[in-house]
Parts: structure tokens; sequence; C-alpha cells
């Protein structure tokens, strides 16, 4: 079975969350993407590494389209210095895609004494930006299969920061969800036939985690085998020739703005007075210059 791995971040120099000690989480997640190919490789499946010059719902696209059944997207958290632990999301209504994050945040927990924060429902997760969104993260809602999104430990945290730059970690770490993901295989395979499973409950949407947002509904009602071929193919060339899907994917990769649940961007909306207020909120927000609402 093939298995795609996003290495979360680093589009564009992107580095995801930063350390108090420097680290970045765009140089941990490509170490423990690499070291998790070679693990899946080593238990008889093939590995997909997502090209990371692409925005995180175009890169669940892409493993879709590369023929990969199951999709692990690599990040850590970042929250108080105090923070700890590893947590595991799961798109709304993709059973299968739970069960996964069990199978491999089990395992993750009993081979590393890490703290276990457990495993979460994306309709859950709200980005930084907006208090009120509830598209999920496009990296699992954009992939046709069960898919992972794992938050390894707290950047922010030195103690953890510290433990995430560690090579003998990161090996404990992929090694760990290696494992989870060929149990999770082995158990998907017997319940459905041979080769590789029922494949339901994937919901489309949009989004990615942290600053990689977006937007679509758990309840959007899209096949989950066709997901949508782009984010925003309404701003596609001849628009601005290409510029304008451009622009609006990477304020949408910050979690300035957010799409309609079909995936369409509709650039000729009117904007209220109120949404108006909320980008330039979100836009602060993004910049460093004002908290995010509570
Ligand atoms: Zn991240």
């Amino acid at each position: 079975m093939k298995i795609g791995i996003d290495a979360g971040h680093g589009k564009d120099g992107d580095p995801g969350a930063i350390g108090p000690c420097g680290t970045k989480e765009a140089d941990i997640t490509q170490a423990l993407a690499l070291q998790l190919g070679n693990f899946i490789l080593a238990l008889g499946q093939e590995a997909f590494l997502c090209d990371r010059s692409l925005y995180a719902s175009e890169r669940a696209v892409q493993a879709s389209k590369e023929g990969c059944e199951i999709l692990l997207s690599l990040h850590c958290n970042a929250g108080g210095s105090q923070a700890q632990g590893i947590e595991a999301w799961f798109a709304h209504g993709n059973e299968e895609g739970k069960r996964l994050a069990s199978s491999i945040l089990g395992i993750l927990i009993s081979e590393t004494g890490a703290v276990s924060r457990g495993v979460k429902d994306d309709a859950d997760w709200r980005p930084a930006s907006d208090p009120k969104w509830t598209g999920g993260m496009g990296v699992l809602r954009y992939f046709s299969g069960p898919a992972v999104l794992l938050e390894f430990l707290f950047i922010s945290n030195p103690v953890e920061e510290k433990l995430l730059a560690s090579p003998d970690f990161q090996q404990k770490c992929a090694h760990a969800i290696a494992l989870g993901t060929l149990d999770f295989i082995n158990s998907w395979r017997k319940g459905s036939g041979e080769n590789g499973g029922s494949r339901s409950g994937s919901a489309e949407g949009d989004s990615g985690e942290g600053k990689d947002c977006s937007g679509g509904s758990p309840d959007s009602g899209n096949s989950p085998s066709s997901p949508y071929p782009d984010l925003f193919p309404d701003l596609s060339p001849p628009l601005w020739e290409g510029k304008a899907r451009k622009m609006v994917l990477t304020l949408h990769d910050r979690g300035i703005v957010t799409g309609y649940e079909d995936g369409t961007f509709r650039p000729d909306q009117p904007l209220t007075r109120l949404e108006a207020a909320s980008l330039i909120y979100r836009a602060l927000i993004s910049l460093g210059k004002l908290p995010p609402l509570e």
C-alpha cells in the first residue's frame, strides 16, 4: 500500500512554529518524514513524500492523485512554554481516519512516554485567526482516504523543543508512526477484503493546520473519491494571469481568508462592512499586532 507523508510547512521557506531556542517546525517535520519514509519501506509498504512547494490542501490532493491510500501529515504543536504532549487529528466523519489516528497515537505514547493529548476531531479545530471556523483541516479534508495530522510535542516548550530536535527521539517517533500505520492497515484489510479498504467517509473541505487553514464544511457532501481537483478553481487563469489564485492561496495558508464550503472562492461576491473588519482583524493577528478573539 502506498502511504503519503506530508512534512508540514516548508512552502516558500515557511518555517512553521519556531521554538525558544530557534528550532524550526519545518526542519523537524522534514527530518521525521524522511525517517518515517524509511521505516515504511522497511515494513514492506510504499512511501510517497508530498511536494513541499504545494499548499497544505494541495498536498492532500497530490497524494490522492499519486494513488496514496493513507496520508500522514506531520507537525509540531505550539502554545505556551509549559504545554506538552502529542495529539492526533482526523477529518470529521472519517471513521477510518479516526482509527488510524488512534492506532498511531497509542504506539507513539507507549514508545516515547510522551503525554497523550488524545485523538481529536477536526470539526473542533480553529485557526488562531478565526474562532468561528468549522471547516476543519484542509490537509485532512482534501485527502480521499484515512488521513491523520500529528502534532508532535510543543516546540514552544523548551524541554519538548530539545526532544524534538534530538535524532533519537525523531527516530523513535518515526518508528512508532510506521508501526501504528501498519497495525491499522492490517485491521483495515481484514475489515474490508484484501486490498486496502472501503475508503469511506473522508469529508472534503479545506484548510491545513495552525497556519494552513481555510474553507470547507464537514457536511458539504462531496464524494470521498473525488477531492476538489484544486482549491479555488474559480481563481484560475486567466484571472490576473493566475496571480489572483496565488495571492488568495497565500492569504488562505496564513488563515486570513477562507473560501466557501464547496471549495470555491467566488471572487465577485461583495464584502459586507463586518466581513471587511474581520479581514483586517485577521491580517493584524497574522502580523502579531492583535490577539485572537476569545
Ligand atoms: Zn504546523
